[in-house]
C-alpha cells in the first residue's frame, strides 16, 4: 500500500526539517518545499542521511500560488503541515508590511489550493505569544488571547482565525493549530538544529554562540522581574518533542479521531524554567561555565508563561519525554558540530 504523503511547507527549517525527520519514522512520506529564505540545504541532506530517505525537496515560495499549484499537481499528499513563515519578533515591528505580506500570503494559498485541489488536513505553527501576559497559570486553550506586541504575534493570531473560519465554511477541511511554547535543542544526531542568521534573538542559541566563542557575553535581560530568581520564565520544549507532537497531530486528522473541523493544542511542558535555572543547567551538563551578565529588561517580555498540556497529553496521546539536561546536551552538540569544534 502506498504511504501516506504529507506536504511540509518551510521543512528546511528548524521545527520543519526535525518534524520532517519524524513523519519519516513513523512511515509517513514527506515532501519539503522552501523558499530557503531562513535557511537552506544542509537541512534537507541532514533530514536525508538521519532518514536514509531521499526525501523529495522543492524551492517554491508559498506567496507564488502558480509555483505553488505545480507541487500539488505534482503531488498526491492529502495533509500539510505549514510552517513556511518569517520569525523574528523585532524585525517584524521595523518592517511589518514584509510579516504580513509573507505569513498571510503563504497561509492563504495553501489553504486555497487545498481547497481547489481537494486536500484535507492541515497544521499551523502557532505560538504561546498569542497568550501575551496571562492572567492565570498554567495557560489551558482556553485561556484568552491578548492583544499582540508584534506585527509577528498579530500574523499569528490572523492565520488561527483564518484556519478557524475556513474550516467552519469548507466542507471537507479540517485543521489543527499547535500553540508552541519555547522550542529549542537539536537532534541527537546533531545532523540537524536551529542556525539563527546573525545575532540570535532567542535565548539558547545565544548561551550556544557564546559557549562556541562567537559571542563573548551572554545578557540576561533583566533579573528584578516577581519570579523566584527574579528572572523571566518560559516553558521550553524539545525540539524533537515537538515534532512528535506534529505527528501526533496529523495522525490525529489523517485517521479521522478528531473532535471539531478545528482544534487547537498547547505543546510544551507544562513546566516553567527560568533565565537563571536554564543557564546554571547549561552549564552544570556541558561541564562548561558561560559569560553572562545582568542586563536591564528587554522591552515586550512577557514575565512568566508555561503551558497546561493536558489536552494534548489526552486528546493527542503525547507528552513531552526528553529532558532539559538532554535538551541543553543536544543544543550544544548542535552547536559544535556546526563550529567544528
Ligand atoms: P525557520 O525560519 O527555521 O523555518 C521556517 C522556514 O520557512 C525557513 O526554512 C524559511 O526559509 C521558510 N519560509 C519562510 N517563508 C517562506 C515562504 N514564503 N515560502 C517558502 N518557505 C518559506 O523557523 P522555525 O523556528 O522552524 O519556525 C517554524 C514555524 O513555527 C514558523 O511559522 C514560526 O513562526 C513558528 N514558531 C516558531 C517558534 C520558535 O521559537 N522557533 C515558536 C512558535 C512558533
Ligand atoms: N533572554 C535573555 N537573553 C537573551 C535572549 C533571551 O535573557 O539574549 C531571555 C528573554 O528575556 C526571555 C527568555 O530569555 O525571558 C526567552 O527569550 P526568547 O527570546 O528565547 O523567547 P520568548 O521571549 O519569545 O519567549
Amino acid at each position: 500500500m502506498a504511504k501516506e504523503q504529507v506536504l511540509v511547507s518551510g521543512g528546511a527549517g528548524y521545527i520543519g526539517s526535525h518534524t520532517a525527520v519524524a513523519l519519516i519514522e513513523a512511515g509517513y512520506d514527506v515532501v519539503i518545499i522552501d523558499n530557503l529564505s531562513n535557511s537552506d540545504m544542509n537541512a534537507v541532506e541532514g533530514v536525508r542521511k538521519i532518514t536514509g530517505v531521499d526525501v523529495p525537496f522543492e524551492k517554491v515560495d508559498c506567496c507564488d500560488k502558480e509555483a505553488l499549484r505545480v507541487i500539488f499537481k505534482k503531488y498526491p499528499f492529502r495533509s500539510a503541515i505549514h510552517f513556511a513563515a518569517y520569525k523574528a519578533v523585532g524585525e517584524s515591528v521595523d518592517e511589518p508590511l514584509k510579516y504580513y505580506s509573507n505569513n498571510l500570503c503563504s497561509f492563504i494559498n495553501i489553504l486555497e489550493l487545498m481547497r481547489e485541489e481537494g486536500r484535507e488536513n492541515i497544521l499551523f505553527s502557532s505560538s504561546a505569544t498569542v497568550y501575551g501576559e496571562p492572567d492565570a497559570l498554567p495557560v489551558t486553550e482556553n485561556s484568552p488571547r491578548k492583544p499582540s506586541t508584534s506585527p509577528y504575534g498579530n500574523t499569528k493570531q490572523m492565520c488561527e482565525d483564518i484556519l478557524r473560519d475556513s474550516t467552519a465554511a469548507y466542507k471537507g477541511l479540517k485543521g489543527i493549530a499547535l500553540r508552541y511554547f519555547n522550542p529549542m535543542g537539536a537532534h541527537p544526531s546533531a545532523l540537524i538544529g536551529e542556525l539563527p542568521r546573525g545575532v540570535p534573538n532567542n535565548l539558547v542559541p545565544f548561551i550556544t554562540q557564546t559557549a562556541a566563542g562567537v559571542r563573548e557575553c551572554l545578557s540576561i535581560f533583566g533579573d528584578d522581574y516577581p519570579t523566584p530568581d527574579g528572572t523571566c520564565i518560559r516553558d521550553y520544549i524539545d525540539v524533537v518533542d515537538l515534532a512528535g507532537a506534529h505527528v501526533a497531530a496529523i495522525s490525529r486528522l489523517i485517521e479521522g479521531r478528531n473532535k471539531a473541523n478545528y482544534e487547537i493544542f498547547n505543546v510544551g511542558t507544562g513546566r516553567g524554567v527560568s533565565v537563571m535555572e536554564l543557564v546554571k543547567a547549561f552549564e552544570k551538563v556541558n561541564n562548561l561555565k558561560l559569560n553572562y551578565r545582568i542586563a536591564g529588561r528587554r522591552a515586550g517580555d512577557t514575565i512568566e508563561v508555561w503551558a497546561n498540556t493536558s489536552l494534548a497529553n489526552e486528546e493527542l496521546g503525547w507528552k513531552a519525554t526528553r529532558t532539559l539536561e538532554e535538551t541543553l546536551a543536544a543544543a550544544w552538540a548542535w552547536e559544535k558540530h556546526v563550529r567544528g569544534l
